[in-house]
C-alpha cells in the first residue's frame, strides 16, 4: 500500500461519472498513498480528490499536477474501498460521491475560485480538537522567583507529567500569566494534543449484567453464535415482539463476537431512540462504544470516527450513516427496528442501510441480524425463502398478555370520537391512569372515501389511492397519470356521498377537552416538536405524570415505555392506507401494531379501542387480532397479484425544476428514451408514467416521476446503465434515480 505512485487515479466528490488521472510530483511522492485525500486542480478550480491508486494504461500527456496530499493517514481500507464500489455500482451513484458521504462531514473540504487556495482547503476540513498540555521543561530550578500560584502549578505540572490548560484552569482559576511566565523560564513547556470530545460526558450508568437467557433466546443466541465461530456470513431475521427480549440477545451475541476477537456494528433507525440503546450498551460494556448520528456536532462526530479507525472503539452505535464507520474486523452487524423507513436516505446517495448491512456483512464474512417486531413484507418473504434464517421470540418476556383491542366502525358515523372511546378515556381518567390517542394524519394528499362501505378511491392500475386535487376537480394515480372527475362516484358501491378523509391531531386535541375538560392534554406532532429538546419534554410530561392523555402522530407510537399508559385509542385507523403508496397496507400494520403494542406495558393489563372506517381492511383487523402471519399472507399475496416487490424491483425517477413546462418535457423525453432503450435491450422492464409527484410542488419546484417495475434487478440494472451512458438532461432540470425507493412521495 505504501508504493509511492507517480500517476495516480482520484475520484472527484462531484456528480461525474469516472475518475481523473494526476501526475505526482516529486515532493509528493512519498505522501500520495492510496486512501488519501489529495489536492488537485480541476477546471478552474481547486478539490479535493480521493487517491484511489496507481493509474493503469495512462500516458504523462498532459496530465496537471496534484498539489497537496491532505491527510498522513489513509481514510479507508481496500476492504472499504471495495464496499464503496459496490454502493456506488448498485445504485448507480458516482464513487467520489458515495466516498464523500460515507467520510464524516467536516473531513471534506472544497475550494471555490477566488478563495486563498491551498492555506484555507489544509485548515478548512472540520480538524481534531486540540489542547494545550503543560509538561515539565528542561530547566529544573527557577533562576529568579516566578512567584507563589506559579510554583504551585509548577507542582502540579511536575506530579502530573504533563496536564490540560483546562484542567489547570478548573483547580487554579485565571493562570494564562503564571503559564506563560513558566515557559519563559524553562520550567514548562507547551505542547498540543490531540484530545477526543467525549459525547458520553456526564452520563454515568451503572452497570448491568447478563440475564439467563430463556428457550426461545437462547436458540437465537446459539445460532448467530454458531455462524460467529464458523466465520461465515450468515443473515438472519430475529423476529419478535417489543419487549420480547431481541435487545438481550444482540448484547449477549456482540459479547460473543468480541471475545472472539471481533467487532459490533449496531444499526439503529431513530436518533431519539439512541439514548436509552447507548445506555443499556454501556452500562453492558463499558466503554470502548463509539456513537455515530447526524444529532452529533461535526467535531464530534470526527472524532468518533477518529476512535473507530484507530481501533479504540469496538462497537459502534448509530443511524444510518454509521454502515459506512471505519470499523475493522467486523464479526456482527445488528440492524435493529428494520423495517423502519429512515434506513432510507432520501437524497444524494440514495442508500439503504438495512440492505448495505447484508452486503458488508457478506464481504466481511459476518453475522447479520436484523431485528423486528414488525418485519417489512420483504423480509419475512426472504425468511420464507429461505434467504434469512428465522429466529423467533413468540412471548413476551415477563409474560405480559398482549392488550385486549376493540375494533370499532365508524361508517357513517360524523364524529371524531366514537362512544365507546371516550367511555374508556372518561373511565381511564378518573381511575388516574394514563392513554394514548393516536391519529395518523399528515398535513399533504388528501383522498376521497365512501362515507358508505369506507373504501378509499383507489387506481385501477396500480392499485394505489387517487389523490384528491381539489383545484383540477380531479382524483389523479400519482404512479400512472390515471384520473377521474372528483368528488364522484365510490366505484365500489355507486354511492355519490364520498368525503376527504377526516380531522388532524389538532382538531382530535380540541375534541379532547370538550369531551374531558379537566384532562391535562399533551400534543405531538411536527408542529409541537420543531423546538430543539421540545420531544423529550412533552414525553417527560406523560413519564412524571403531569399529563393525562398524549395526542399525536406515528412519533408517538415508537419507543418509549409509558407503565401507566392503560388505554390506547386508534382515530381513523385507515388514515395511513390512504397513502398512494403501495407498501400502505404494510405502513399501517406496523403503525397499528406499534401503536397497540405502547399499552399495558406495566401491572395493569391494557386495553385498545382502534376506530376504522374500513374495519375490514386486512391490515386494520389483523393488526387488532394480534395476527401477523395472516396480514403477511394477504399483503404477499396481494404484492404478487399487483407486481410490486417482492415480486418485482424497483427504480424511481424524479424530475424537478422551476419551470413545469420544462419539468414535464424533460419527463416526456425521458420516458420515450427509456422506452427506447427497454425495446433495444429487450428488458423486462415496465415503465410506468410520466406523473405528477404526490407531492407536484416543493419549495418551488414542480416534480414528476417516472417509476420503473424490473421482472429481475439484472434487467432493471441494465436499463438503467444503458440510459446513464447517454443521458440528455435539460439544464434547468434535475433528475435523480432512486434504486429500491421506500418514499414514493
Ligand atoms: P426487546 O429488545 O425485544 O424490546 P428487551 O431485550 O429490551 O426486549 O427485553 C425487555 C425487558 O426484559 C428488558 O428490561 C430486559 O432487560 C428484560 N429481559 C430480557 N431478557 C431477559 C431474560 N432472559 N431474563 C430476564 N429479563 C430479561
Ligand atoms: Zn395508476
Amino acid at each position: 500500500m505504501t508504493v509511492p505512485l507517480d500517476i495516480i487515479e482520484v475520484a472527484i466528490p462531484l456528480y461525474l461519472e469516472k475518475s481523473f488521472h494526476y501526475l505526482v510530483p516529486e515532493r509528493l511522492k512519498q505522501t500520495a498513498i492510496t486512501g488519501r485525500r489529495a489536492l488537485v486542480p480541476f477546471g478552474n478550480r481547486k478539490l479535493s480528490g480521493y487517491i484511489l491508486g496507481k493509474a493503469t494504461g495512462s500516458s504523462i500527456g498532459n496530465l496537471k499536477e496534484i498539489l497537496e496530499v491532505l491527510d498522513s493517514e489513509p481514510l479507508w481500507t481496500a476492504g472499504e474501498l471495495e464496499f464503496f464500489r459496490w454502493t456506488a455500482s448498485y445504485y448507480q451513484h458516482p464513487l467520489g460521491e458515495v466516498i464523500r458521504t460515507a467520510l464524516p462531514a467536516g473531513i471534506n473540504i472544497q475550494t471555490r475560485k477566488g478563495t486563498s487556495g491551498e492555506q484555507a482547503s489544509l485548515t478548512g476540513g472540520k480538524t481534531a480538537l486540540r489542547e494545550k498540555f503543560y509538561l515539565p521543561g528542561a530547566v529544573s530550578a527557577a533562576p529568579r522567583q516566578p512567584g507563589a500560584k506559579a510554583l504551585e502549578i509548577l507542582a502540579v505540572i511536575r506530579d502530573a507529567g504533563g496536564i490540560s490548560a483546562g484542567e489547570l484552569r478548573k483547580r487554579f482559576g485565571a493562570c494564562t500569566a503564571q503559564l506563560k511566565r513558566l515557559v519563559e523560564l524553562g520550567l514548562s513547556k507547551a505542547e498540543e494534543r490531540e484530545v477526543y470530545r467525549d459525547p458520553f460526558k456526564g452520563h454515568a450508568v451503572k452497570r448491568d449484567e447478563a440475564r439467563t437467557l430463556h428457550t426461545h433466546q437462547k436458540a437465537a443466541l446459539d445460532a448467530i453464535a454458531q455462524c460467529l465461530d464458523g466465520r461465515k456470513f450468515t443473515p438472519f431475521l430475529l423476529y419478535g415482539v417489543t419487549g420480547s427480549g431481541k435487545t438481550e440477545v444482540y448484547l449477549q451475541a456482540i459479547f460473543h463476537a468480541l471475545e472472539l476477537g471481533k467487532n459490533a456494528l449496531v444499526l439503529v433507525p431513530e436518533i431519539a431512540l439512541t439514548p436509552q440503546l447507548t445506555g443499556r450498551f454501556q452500562a453492558r460494556f463499558g466503554g470502548g462504544i463509539a456513537i455515530l448520528h447526524s444529532g452529533l456536532s461535526d467535531g464530534e462526530r470526527y472524532d468518533e470516527w477518529r476512535r473507530i479507525r484507530r481501533g479504540l472503539a469496538r462497537i459502534v452505535i448509530g443511524a444510518r450513516s454509521a454502515i459506512f464507520a471505519p470499523l475493522d474486523k467486523i464479526g456482527i452487524i445488528i440492524v435493529d427496528e428494520e423495517h423502519e423507513a429512515s434506513f432510507k436516505q432520501s437524497d444524494g446517495l440514495r442508500y439503504n442501510a438495512r440492505d448495505l448491512a447484508l452486503v458488508r456483512g457478506r464481504m466481511e464474512r459476518a453475522a447479520v441480524v436484523l431485528g423486528s417486531a414488525t418485519p417489512a413484507v420483504t423480509t419475512v418473504h426472504a425468511a420464507e425463502q429461505g434467504r434469512l434464517t428465522l429466529l423467533e421470540l413468540p412471548e413476551r418476556v415477563e409474560g405480559r398478555p398482549m392488550p385486549a383491542v376493540e375494533l370499532v366502525a365508524m361508517k357513517g358515523s360524523k364524529e371524531t370520537i366514537s362512544p365507546a372511546l371516550s367511555a374508556c378515556l372518561a373511565e381511564t381518567y378518573e381511575q388516574g391512569r394514563q392513554a394514548i390517542v393516536f391519529l395518523n394524519r399528515r398535513g399533504f394528499a388528501t383522498f376521497l372515501v365512501c362515507t358508505e362501505c369506507g373504501k378509499p378511491l383507489t387506481c385501477p392500475n396500480c392499485s394505489v389511492t387517487l389523490t384528491y386535487h381539489r383545484q383540477r376537480g380531479q382524483s389523479l394515480c400519482h404512479y400512472c397519470d390515471y384520473a377521474v372527475p372528483a368528488p364522484g362516484t365510490c366505484p365500489s358501491c355507486g354511492c355519490t356521498t364520498l368525503s376527504e378523509l377526516g380531522a388532524g391531531t389538532e382538531k382530535l386535541e380540541h375534541d379532547l377537552k370538550e369531551l374531558l375538560p379537566p384532562a391535562r392534554i399533551v400534543r405531538m406532532d411536527s408542529d409541537t416538536t420543531s423546538g430543539k429538546g421540545s420531544h423529550e419534554r412533552l414525553l417527560s410530561r406523560m413519564g412524571d405524570g403531569s399529563a393525562d392523555i398524549l395526542v399525536g402522530t406515528q412519533m408517538i407510537a415508537k419507543g418509549h415505555d409509558f407503565p401507566c399508559v392503560t388505554l390506547v385509542g386508534v382515530v381513523n385507523a385507515e388514515a395511513s392506507l390512504g397513502m398512494p403508496d403501495f407498501r400502505a397496507a404494510e405502513r399501517t400494520f406496523q403503525l397499528l401494531s406499534q401503536v397497540i403494542g405502547r399499552a399495558g406495558r406495566g401491572e395493569i393489563p391494557g386495553r385498545v379501542v382502534v376506530q376504522a372506517l374500513d374495519t375490514e381492511h386486512y391490515a386494520i383487523n389483523s393488526a387488532a387480532e394480534h395476527d401477523a402471519a395472516r396480514f403477511y399472507r394477504e399483503e404477499l399475496e396481494f404484492r404478487r397479484e399487483a407486481g410490486y416487490p417482492p415480486f418485482s424491483f424497483l427504480a424511481a425517477f424524479a424530475i424537478s425544476g422551476l419551470s413545469e413546462e420544462a419539468v414535464s418535457a424533460q419527463a416526456d423525453s425521458t420516458t420515450r428514451r427509456l422506452a427506447q432503450l427497454k425495446s433495444e435491450l429487450k428488458v423486462r422492464v415496465e415503465i410506468l408514467g410520466p406523473a405528477p409527484s404526490p407531492i407536484y410542488r416543493l419549495r418551488n419546484r414542480f416534480r414528476r416521476q417516472i417509476l420503473l417495475k424490473g421482472a429481475n434487478r439484472g434487467d432493471l440494472h441494465r436499463l438503467l446503465a444503458a440510459w446513464r451512458q447517454q443521458a440528455t438532461i435539460a439544464s434547468t432540470v434535475r433528475i435523480s434515480v432512486d434504486i429500491d425507493p421506500v418514499d414514493m412521495m
